[in-house]
């Protein structure tokens, strides 16, 4: 598939709405919202339900609203409030005038509990939250009654108002919806709607000691907004009962639940609680390390918004869960930077190489277009050449297996839009490290060819030494080495930490173009990946730069590799007992 994006794909969820559509049953009204609890950074799990619900929104001229789901004060800050927003408008989605609270509804949710009370279907219990837990039964077995579930609505009343007030400690009463405690779907057996929690809530003050809970409060908060198509992920495929069953109770409008699958994704960990703990603990750099899926990791990666909203829409939307291999998120940024980073050369780990008989103080500058598959589409630059390059030190093996078709003693080799060199002689220090290659040049091959007509394997990069400018190169990887490290029950999924999934190249060499480079550029540096020009310690004279993604998926390789040693071992195994 070619960059940019596609036409949205169907789904479950879009073939609703345009039955919903045919059949009137909102009045072509679409209005979805993103419900995001603001306690952590948002993750690439949270860009598919954004594309998603923004998403839907845009294709039938509907709307999305922002809704912070902000009923849990004690773990909720402004900080996180405002990087949500940030996150979603990068993304590229806006929201527009719907920006909401739930703690705008506390007031109204107050009301309607009242209502319940009032209407015998909710009570006022002085259990603890672990003789609730404990008196709640089991999937075959019913939960028993609570002793005070038969309270007189007055006493309820009064009850509740006290909590209200602030009359009793925290966990020292609850109130509980009265459904059935011996109903097949646990969320049913009677659960709490609001409990006491003497804490300042960061919008409304001290105004509240009791806080609704998520159940109480979501449903009621959609049907406020009159939201049409409530998405959420399949957990909450058993509280669809209860979301129905308090606006039913109420009598209020009813927005439709629809559950899909969230997204897991291999080689990364995705909860907010183990997030936070890399971040705290000093695992990472920050929120916006580069190794993190969160949005602001993958923005100082230099993932594009675009890129991201690609994957969403390939990965698709569906009801049953399933694992995406990191290979999908890696090509849709491939994709798309392909057609929109310049190609320059850049020299990650040097070899100094010296061309004997090339004139000493010579400069050829060579003009190579930034886009070889199209020249017009980006311009070109001025590439300057002289006696003394740089090459990949992975480019040079003095004793080459048969099918390396790069640099060797005694071999030629093409340099990218220059000329043909043959390794003449190795330099070492020491220690028998090389340290410089010396090599000669075919003053007929310029541009790349000879009028021999005589062919090299290879090519490879450079980067004119006395022109070169020195820079930092951060390599990214993924930041676990297992596809699933959170899956393993009795180790911590820290163990499975990638070891190499940072590694910093203080010695880079980038060809003299690049001097400018300014913070937020992407370039392709040309077989070794596409790199961001670092948007906080990258500064023009002092070029910083982070790789993106490489050019290719180095870890099938590694994968397929460890599955092959894995088979040899058990074959081997087997012979072993076999003979034994
Ligand atoms: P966590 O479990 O890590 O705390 P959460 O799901 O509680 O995350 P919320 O802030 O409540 O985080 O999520 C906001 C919205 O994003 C919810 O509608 C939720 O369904 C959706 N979401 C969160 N994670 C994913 C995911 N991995 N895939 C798809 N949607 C997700
Ligand atoms: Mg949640």
């Amino acid at each position: 598939m070619a960059s940019g994006e596609s036409v949205p794909s169907t789904n479950f969820i879009r073939n609703i709405i345009e039955e919903d559509n045919r059949s009137g049953k909102w009045g072509g009204r679409v209005v979805t919202r993103f419900p995001p609890e603001p306690n952590g950074y948002l993750h690439i799990g949270h860009a598919k339900s954004i594309c998603l619900n923004f998403g839907l929104a845009r294709d039938y001229g509907g709307r999305c609203h922002m809704r912070f789901d902000d009923t849990n004060p004690v773990k909720e800050e402004q900080e996180y409030i405002d990087s949500i927003m940030e996150d979603v408008h990068w993304l590229g989605f806006d929201w527009g005038e719907h920006l909401y609270y739930a703690s705008d509804y506390f007031d109204q949710l107050y009301r309607h509990a009242l209502q319940l009370i009032k209407d015998g279907k909710a009570y006022v219990d002085d259990q603890s939250a672990e003789e609730i837990r404990a008196h709640r039964g089991t999937l075959t077995q019913p939960g028993d009654n609570s002793p005070y579930r038969q309270r007189s609505v007055e006493e309820n009343l009064d009850l509740f108002q006290r909590m209200h007030d602030g009359e009793f400690p925290d966990g020292a009463r609850v109130l509980r919806a009265k459904i059935d405690m011996a109903h097949p779907n646990l969320v049913m057996r009677d659960p709490t709607l609001y409990r006491i929690r003497k804490v300042r809530h960061h919008r409304t003050g001290d105004k509240w000691c009791i806080y609704p809970m998520y159940d109480f409060t979501h449903c009621l908060s959609d049907s406020a907004e009159r939201i049409t198509h409530s998405i959420c992920t399949l957990e909450f495929e058993d509280n669809r009962a209860l979301y129905d069953w308090v606006l039913d109770q109420l009598g209020v409008y009813h927005p439709q639940q629809i559950e899909f699958a969230r997204l897991n994704l291999e080689f990364t960990v995705m909860s907010k609680r183990r997030l936070l703990e890399l971040v705290k603990e000093g695992y990472v750099q920050g929120w916006d390390d580069p190794r993190m899926l969160t949005i602001r990791g993958m923005r100082r990666r230099g993932y594009t918004p675009e890129a991201i909203r690609l994957f969403c829409e390939r990965i698709g939307v569906g009801k049953k869960e399933s694992w995406i291999d990191m290979y999908w998120l890696e090509k849709a940024v491939r994709d798309d930077l392909n057609t929109k980073a310049p190609r320059v050369m850049g020299v990650l780990d040097p070899l100094k190489v010296v061309i004997e008989n090339y004139p000493d103080g010579q400069v050829e500058e060579f003009s190579c277009p930034y886009y070889p598959d199209d020249p017009p589409a980006m311009g070109q630059r001025r590439v300057p050449f002289s006696r003394e390059f740089y090459i990949e030190r992975e480019d040079f093996m003095e004793d080459p297996p048969k099918k390396f078709w790069r640099l060797a003693p005694g071999r030629e080799v093409r340099l990218r839009w220059a000329y043909y060199v043959t390794c003449t002689q190795v330099i070492k220090d020491d220690q028998g490290r090389v340290t410089e290659l010396r090599c000669t040049y075919d003053p007929a091959s310029k541009g790349g060819g000879t009028p021999d007509g005589r062919k090299v394997q290879g090519t490879i990069h450079w980067v004119s030494a006395p022109h070169a400018v020195p820079a930092t190169v951060r390599l990214y990887d993924r930041l676990f080495s297992v596809p699933n490290p959170g899956a393993y029950k009795d180790r911590d999924y820290k163990e499975f930490l990638n070891p190499e999934s940072l590694v910093t190249l203080p010695g880079a060499m980038l060809e003299a173009s690049l001097a400018q480079a300014q913070p937020g550029q992407r370039y392709q540096f040309e077989r070794k990946g596409f790199f961001y020009a670092d948007p906080v310690d990258c500064a023009p004279g002092r070029p910083v730069f982070n790789r993106i993604v490489t050019l290719k998926d180095s870890w099938a390789k590694i994968l397929e590799q460890q599955k092959r040693e894995e088979a040899r071992a058990q074959r081997e195994a087997k012979k072993q007992k076999k003979k034994g």
